[in-house]
């Protein structure tokens, strides 16, 4: 298979590696016990340039955009099974960070591109409501234009970095239809915007996923991403990063667990012999082996078609379905070659089992990226 990282990648790697050794996984237990992820790690991981990386230099960034560098972070994450811990550095990097690159003027990108490079200002993208999540045409949160300023009136749920984030990129309704939705960014501290519940999820423990209400909060027109009425448009657009990113996550989550797996058989015995000699175990370990190795060249192409600027939504929606359902069946099967010892937190494997579940619902779910691929199959 062709290799797609070069010597830059695998030193960025071997640093953010260490980084994760020193500074997150040690913190695991701590995080999934509070149901949140300290601040201050996305502070240090910007410190050790972690974050931003596609920003611009003049705005404190890498000035690299190359989404392999992401996939590195997601990589590593996986491996160390930190799909919780992890999953509000990849969604600040690879889901919420192009909105403001794409669409911020100058002034908006000197107010935010040098917190978001520097990990001081947390993002966060709030789509869903309460009464809608596929279909965003039917989101209800209202805009309402006074002078300069909107008043926002609605509510939101399961958003990710819910509690951590200061910058929320809010999809408002600004007008009628699907030419009536706008990107609105509401500030940490804002009056009338409320945090509510840190909801309680079966995975993704170290993971804030909250509700937000806003009620009558006051927010400045200069506070608005690109043009009034073209949320939908612009969200179609960064989809296809997002997806990508689960698609990477999805993979790189199968990858480790097939390599904890392998480790656990060659170890356990039973009625006399390794659990690894049983044909069952090698036939399993087989097919997943397979699947990872046939997965990763179709992603690897959506990671270069995507640098490239050529990723486009159905082969984003394919690399989505495809690697999430995958993580699913993977975690699954290798979990029973585990036993008991696979259903205790104390194996990194339980665990991410559990945060693979989520994996096929976030981010558009299976049967919404079928709707997009059977479109373009059925012409
Ligand atoms: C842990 C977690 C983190 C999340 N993070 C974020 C976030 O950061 N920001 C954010 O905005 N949202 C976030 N979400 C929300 C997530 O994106 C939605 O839950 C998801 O898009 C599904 O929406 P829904 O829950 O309203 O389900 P629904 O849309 O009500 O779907 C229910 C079922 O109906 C099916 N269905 C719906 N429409 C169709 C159709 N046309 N054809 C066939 N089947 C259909 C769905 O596939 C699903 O099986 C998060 C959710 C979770 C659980």
């Amino acid at each position: 298979m062709a290799e797609i990282y070069d010597e830059t990648h695998e030193l960025f790697r071997a640093s953010f590696r260490a980084f994760v050794e020193a500074e997150m996984a040690p913190r695991r237990e701590e995080w999934e016990s509070e149901g949140i992820t300290d601040r201050s790690v996305y502070a240090a991981a910007g410190r050790h340039g972690f974050t931003g990386m596609a920003i611009p230099e003049e705005y404190g960034g890498g000035g690299v955009d190359d989404f392999r560098f992401n996939a590195v972070i997601s990589e590593e994450l996986a491996r160390a099974g930190l799909g919780g811990a992890g999953l509000g550095l990849t969604l600040h990097n690879d889901v919420t960070t192009p909105y403001f690159l794409e669409y911020c003027n100058e002034e908006q990108s000197r107010r935010w591109l040098p917190g978001i490079a520097s990990g001081e200002l947390i993002t966060a993208i709030a789509m869903t409501e309460p009464g809608t999540g596929s279909d965003l045409a039917s989101i209800a949160t209202t805009a309402v234009r006074d002078g300069d300023e909107y008043v926002v009136n609605g509510a939101k749920t399961f958003i990710t970095n819910g509690i951590n984030s200061d910058l929320v990129i809010t999809v408002c309704r600004t007008g009628e239809g699907r030419g009536g939705l706008s990107l609105i960014i509401l500030e940490r501290g804002m009056e009338g915007f409320e945090r509510g519940r840190n909801l309680d999820k079966i995975g993704q423990h170290s993971a804030d996923t909250a509700e937000l209400f806003f009620s009558d909060v006051r927010v400045p027109v200069a506070n608005r991403l690109g043009e009034e009425g073209k949320g939908l448009e612009y969200l179609a657009f960064n989809l296809a990063q997002e997806r990508l990113s689960l698609a990477v996550y999805g993979l790189a989550a199968s990858r480790s667990a097939l390599d904890w797996t392998v480790e656990y058989v060659k170890e356990r015995s039973a009625f006399g012999q390794s659990v690894a000699s049983f044909q069952n175990t090698k036939f399993v370990l087989a097919e997943v082996a397979t699947e990872v190795e046939v997965t990763t060249s179709f992603i690897n192409d959506c990671m270069i078609e995507h640098n490239e600027g050529g990723l486009g939504s159905t082969q984003a929606a394919m690399a989505k379905l495809w690697a999430s359902e995958l993580q699913g069946r993977t975690l699954d099967r290798c979990l029973q070659l585990f036993g008991g010892y696979g259903y205790m937190s104390e194996y990194p494997i339980g665990p991410a089992y559990a945060d693979a579940r989520i994996t096929r619902i976030y981010g558009g779910t299976s049967e919404i990226m079928k709707t997009i691929i059977s479109k373009d199959v059925l012409g």
